[in-house]
């Protein structure tokens, strides 16, 4: 319980604007984007700086105060709402340190939205690849703190790939500074690893220096009607082949996740005459104009040939492909306008994708009537979206409730694939239990970790590493 004392202290530290108790200002911040948990926090703080930020933690921390830090609370596993905790949000913490275009690296506060970042980069005549459909509001340290994916993970790699240098306030207030731009530093552990995909649990990721890429000349995107998942893995070997490494996006979207986006999403529109079983979205970001659409047109052709592609168009234009992707980004937000779904953020080694989503499904109609399968997702790099709705609209919590045999069953059917319940989403407080169950031995050395950085426990409580 926090204190009248503790409280005038963080109010005095960080100003009247650094913080708020108002409960109409508190509350888009202590509900999930999905709408499935309901939060709460005797205050919210908003640092403006790494200073502010180190101040507050170290109130806290000598009050026993547990803190809950959040960026732009788009994460979808539950890590970013308080219970009860102090919930310490970044979104003052916005600005652009450093851009060094020779170094290709831009160092920047937790705060930055990514569409922010991407911008900067675009300016700068660089790309940062990272690219997913909360882009508008999900931040810096949000991103690293969930290792986040997205759509082109198959080329750039994860958010984990991203980052060069940390700085972070530690659990007991020290400011640990490790904003390096390097890509050679062989000075033993590699501490910033430790707080990327560690959700807050650590500490508190205040800035971060990021890697920049060439941009491509030419971005080709072309959307194509497949038979099955399998034709889909068989057309990402051709179209790798066919671009030589510089396929940036392969993601699969099944018919029924594309009639839930032209039923929802305005302006939504099928780019192909007839409907298809299957449909992948491709993407190629090509050095030399030109070459992009002919290793898209290469690909595709041998895919005709095979009998794996039914029918595809190709963007002829940017505002083309953007509508393509269109079609892929605001799946999450069709499902949600649905109703509530039981979603599973898996991994799979692509080989095997296909024979996961044919045997997750007979899962699911085996054990849950009334309700489909949404499997879409990342297939280039493994990652499947494996979403249970109901069939009807409208579906509640309680829905999600009387399926979680079923997620147990899919979880399981996850460790025969040899992969991973906790794709590119995180682990959170929703998945904590099932970690802990399926990784028993990772999950103590986590503990180890965390009891070694944040012995008395102050940072995120609950998640990623259940109490006990
Ligand atoms: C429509 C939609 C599409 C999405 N698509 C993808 C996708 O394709 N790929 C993907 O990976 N994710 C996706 N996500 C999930 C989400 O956007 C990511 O997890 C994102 O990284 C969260 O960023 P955030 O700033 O909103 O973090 P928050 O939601 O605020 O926080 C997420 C976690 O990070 C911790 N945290 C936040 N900031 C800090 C900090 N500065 N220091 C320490 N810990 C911190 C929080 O405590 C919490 O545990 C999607 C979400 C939505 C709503």
């Amino acid at each position: 319980m926090i204190t009248a004392e503790t409280l005038e202290a963080l109010k005095s530290a960080l100003g009247p604007k650094g913080w708020c108790t108002d409960p109409d200002e508190l509350a888009p911040y202590t509900r999930d984007w999905r709408g499935r948990w309901q939060g709460e926090t005797p205050i919210l703080l908003k640092p403006a700086t790494t200073a502010e930020t180190a101040e507050s933690v170290r109130i806290c921390a000598a009050a026993g105060i547990s803190i809950t830090p959040q960026g732009g609370n788009t994460g979808l596993v539950g890590g970013s709402l308080p219970q009860g905790e102090v919930l310490l949000s970044t979104a003052r913490m916005k600005q652009v340190r450093d851009v060094d275009t020779a170094n290709d690296s831009l160092t920047l506060e937790a705060g930055c939205i990514l569409e922010t970042i991407q911008t900067v980069a675009a300016d700068n005549d660089r790309l940062f690849p990272l690219s997913l459909g909360s882009q508008g509001s999900a931040t810096i340290g949000g991103l690293i703190s969930t290792n986040a994916g997205g759509v082109h993970v198959l080329r750039y790699g994860m958010m984990r790939d991203l980052v060069l240098g940390l700085e972070a306030v530690l659990p007991d207030g020290r400011i640990w500074k490790g904003l390096r731009g390097l890509r050679k530093d062989n000075s033993g552990y590699d501490l910033k690893q430790l707080f990327i995909g560690a959700e807050g649990t650590l500490g508190i990721v205040t800035a971060a220096t990021l890697k920049l890429f060439p941009r491509p000349s030419e971005i080709t995107a072309a959307f194509a009607g497949i038979p099955s998942p399998s034709a889909a893995v068989e057309l990402l070997g051709i179209a790798k082949a066919a671009s030589g490494g510089t396929l940036s996006a392969l993601e699969i979207i099944p018919r029924n996740a594309l009639d839930l986006v032209l039923k929802h999403i305005p302006g939504s529109r099928d780019p192909l005459a007839a409907a298809h079983p299957w449909y992948v979205l491709l993407e190629i970001g090509a050095g030399r104009l030109g070459e992009g659409r002919a290793a898209m047109e290469a690909a595709l052709e041998t895919g005709f040939e095979k009998g794996i592609v039914e029918d595809a168009v190709i963007a002829g234009n940017e505002a083309q492909a953007l509508a393509l992707w269109q079609l892929r980004e605001p799946i999450a937000e069709a499902e949600k306008a649905h109703g509530k779904a039981a979603k599973h953020d898996v991994s799979i080694p692509v080989s095997k994708i296909a024979a996961f989503i044919e045997e997750g499904t007979a899962i699911v109609e085996r054990m849950a009537g009334g309700a489909e399968v949404i499997a879409f997702g990342h297939v280039g790099d493994g990652n499947v979206h494996f979403n249970v709705m109901r069939k009807t609209e409208g579906a509640g919590e309680d829905f999600v409730a009387s399926i979680l045999p079923v997620t147990e069953a899919i979880y399981g059917l996850v460790q025969t694939y040899g992969g991973s319940i906790a794709a590119e989403h995180g682990v959170g407080t929703l998945k904590s239990g099932d970690l802990a169950h399926h990784r028993p031995l990772e999950v103590e050395l986590m503990k180890s970790i965390k009891s070694a950085l944040d012995p008395d426990g102050i940072m995120n409580p609950r998640v990623l590493i259940p109490r006990g």
